[in-house]
């Protein structure tokens, strides 16, 4: 079993031409609400690779949090753990330019009311993690927990040595290992990476991934030649796929495959949670 600890955010995405300036007003061509949040999109690309998964954090009393709730459980996740908090949930604003250039403003709401007390109990083979919820409660729910402790670290911040030392397996994509490490060519990044934590898995975009492990291991899986055409949450869809590939015991090679493969299909598809495969359309690309 999987468990997820993060954050639930409803996006609330306008399309324009060009974003406005402070005090300006713009038509928009078009708006969606998208269910996201690293955390329910990593457990709903978990669940739907085939994973058994529980989503643990916190939504709001609003109507946002009743749709999140209803995407999750719908993907196959077990919302059980999920809190309904009084107050709004989480959202993201979002302005996406003509081009793809975006802004983005996250205001936690009920994410930012997840406590160490929800991070007491976590079990399962794996916890997936990410830092979109307050420090206190992701560094608990590490420390507490006696399976595989995979972190994406991600949005950018410093991280508490007390959380790395309990990290298994860190994930992040080359921007935020270059943040950690101060170091911008990746593979020098892992090997500092390795310093930090037993296991790393560096992702490069449309180049791929590399991963190393203190046994000494090295591997590289390059990415799938495909025509991207909406690269939101490829990272978390990696994530979801490689956890669930490990935790059936594949091979750290297999698993990477299993994971670029399953990124592969989530980037030539728009949106987030509605982008990401199944494990038998992950399996048929993997082949
Ligand atoms: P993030 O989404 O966190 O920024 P990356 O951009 O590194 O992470 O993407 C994660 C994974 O998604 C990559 O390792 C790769 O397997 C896949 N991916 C991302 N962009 C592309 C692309 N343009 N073509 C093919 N695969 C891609």
């Amino acid at each position: 079993m999987i468990t997820v600890f993060g954050s639930a955010n409803m996006d609330l995405v306008a399309y324009v031409e060009r974003a406005p300036d402070l005090g300006e007003t713009v038509a928009g061509r078009e708006f969606r609400t998208i269910c996201g949040g690293k955390g329910a999109n990593q457990a709903i690309a978990s669940a739907r690779a085939g994973g058994d998964v529980r989503f643990v954090g916190a939504v709001g009393s609003d109507g946002f949090g009743t749709e999140l709730r209803e995407v999750l459980d719908r993907s196959g996740v077990d919302t059980r753990a999920l809190r309904t908090v009084e107050g709004p949930s989480g959202i993201a604003h979002i302005v996406v330019e003509d081009g793809g250039a975006n802004s983005i403003i996250v205001v936690p709401g009920a994410n930012g009311k997840v406590t160490e007390a929800d991070a007491e109990r976590l079990d399962g083979d794996a916890l997936l993690l990410q830092l979109e919820l307050p420090m206190p409660a992701v560094v608990a729910a590490a420390r507490a927990f006696r399976g595989l402790v995979v972190l994406t670290p991600a949005p950018v911040v410093p991280l508490p040595p007390e959380l790395l030392d309990a990290v298994g397996l860190l994930l992040p994509n080359e921007h935020e290992a270059a943040a950690i490490t101060g170091l911008t060519v990746p593979e020098e990044a892992l090997e500092a990476l390795l310093a930090l934590v037993p296991e790393a898995v560096v992702t490069l975009g449309a180049d791929g991934a590399i991963y190393g492990s203190r046994d000494g291991s090295r591997l590289r899986v390059p990415g799938r030649p495909v025509e991207a055409i909406d690269t939101t949450a490829a990272g978390d869809t990696f994530a979801g796929a490689f956890t669930v590939a490990r935790t059936e015991g594949r091979t750290p090679q297999e698993a990477l495959e299993f994971a670029t493969a399953a990124a592969a299909l989530s980037v030539q598809r728009p949106g987030a949670s509605t982008s990401m495969p199944t494990r038998e359309e992950i399996e048929a690309e993997a082949r």
